[in-house]
């Protein structure tokens, strides 16, 4: 049995997927008896609340202040700290976001306890988490847990454990919470959002990527149109970013973003240790590549050994009769 309280992520009034796979992870686990809270920080942001029921909370602190209109770590750890005092959980989980991987290694060191981050796998067992998270740039996993008392702190990798089921028939009792914000050092004035409509590629459930071998910017339309037709984002690699074909927030790897996508589809890319470590836990990999023997292959679910300026519009044109009928 474990108290656990999940860190609800929400952006423009729309709570995040990965919010609810930690809520269904818990709420499994909850059928063993586990309690699930979720802390909604924000302003305006009270309508949220039944939706983080109807995925699986059994209450939901809410926290509504000016200050919280926009994220920053410190308002967002004062909250989650003062909140803790008092709700004493025993297990507290947020997504492992730019939000997530930003707040939760400040909320560990107040505690002064250990933080498992970016993990795959989440499981309990008697009440103690146990958890799986890549290392060596995702050569290998590592099975942790944790050792001692005080609460078990872990972030999760958007889409790693699926989005449940939502049930209607399922509600929280929510309870909104004031706690002092006044005094803080940082202000969010402005976000400046980029051009791009469509998702990131964080957060897609398909990804379509593109490497040096798409020779400038202008040759990623192709790939841009097959992953509007599959509402999907569109990464590169490394080389491609450093070319200036891409901007840095599409990089996809070690030193760019990690994706978990349902569909990978990675165009004209060698499949570098360093690009794998930010897509090889994606669910299906599909290749295209000339070189049949690219690294790339080696984490495929299946590859197209040709040409993607001939492959990749014959899929899209494939792809839009499948949606169309
Ligand atoms: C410290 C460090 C960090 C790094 N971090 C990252 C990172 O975060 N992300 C990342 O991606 N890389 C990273 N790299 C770089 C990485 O090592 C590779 O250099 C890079 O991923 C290669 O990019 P690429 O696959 O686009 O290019 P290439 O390696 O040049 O591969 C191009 C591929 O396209 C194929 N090809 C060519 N023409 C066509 C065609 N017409 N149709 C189909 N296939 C074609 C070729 O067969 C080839 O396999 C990092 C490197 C270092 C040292």
């Amino acid at each position: 049995m474990a108290k656990v309280l999940v860190i609800a992520e929400q952006r423009d009034g729309k709570l995040k997927k990965s919010t609810f796979e930690l809520l269904g992870a818990s709420f499994q686990a909850g059928q063993a008896g586990n309690e699930t809270h979720a802390l909604l920080l924000g302003d305006g942001v009270a309508d949220l609340a039944k939706e983080l029921g109807n995925y699986g909370a059994q209450k939901v602190y809410l926290v509504q202040n000016a200050a919280l209109k926009y994220y920053t770590a410190e308002a967002y750890s004062r909250v989650i700290l003062e909140l803790i005092k008092t709700l004493k959980p025993d297990v507290i989980l947020a997504s492992h976001s730019p939000t997530g991987r930003d707040f939760m290694p400040k909320i560990a060191a107040s505690l002064n306890v250990g933080l498992a981050s970016d993990c795959t796998k989440l499981a309990f067992e008697g009440g103690k988490l146990k958890l799986r998270r890549p290392v060596y740039a995702g050569k290998a996993t590592v099975e942790v847990e944790f050792l001692g008392s005080g609460p078990e702190l872990a972030t999760v990798r958007p889409n790693a454990l699926g989005v449940p089921k939502a049930d209607p028939s399922k509600s929280a009792e929510v309870l909104s919470i004031n706690i002092d914000l006044s005094g803080l050092k940082t202000k969010v004035l402005e976000v400046v959002k980029g051009a791009s409509a469509r998702p990131d590629v964080t957060e897609a459930s398909v990804v379509v990527s593109g490497g040096r071998s798409l020779k400038n910017a202008e040759n990623f339309k192709i790939l841009e149109e097959l992953a509007d037709v599959l509402g999907g984002a569109v990464g590169a690699s490394r080389a491609a970013v450093d070319a200036g074909y891409r901007p840095h927030r599409d990089q996809v790897g070690q030193t760019g973003k990690v994706v978990s996508p349902q569909l990978y589809i990675a165009c004209g890319i060698s499949g570098a240790i360093q690009h794998l470590a930010g897509m090889r836990t994606s669910k299906i990999i599909v290749a295209i590549n000339t070189d049949p023997e690219a690294p790339i292959y080696q984490v495929a679910d299946y590859g197209i050994a040709s040409d993607l300026f001939t492959i990749v519009p014959l899929l899209k044109e494939e792809f839009k009769k499948i949606k169309e009928h």
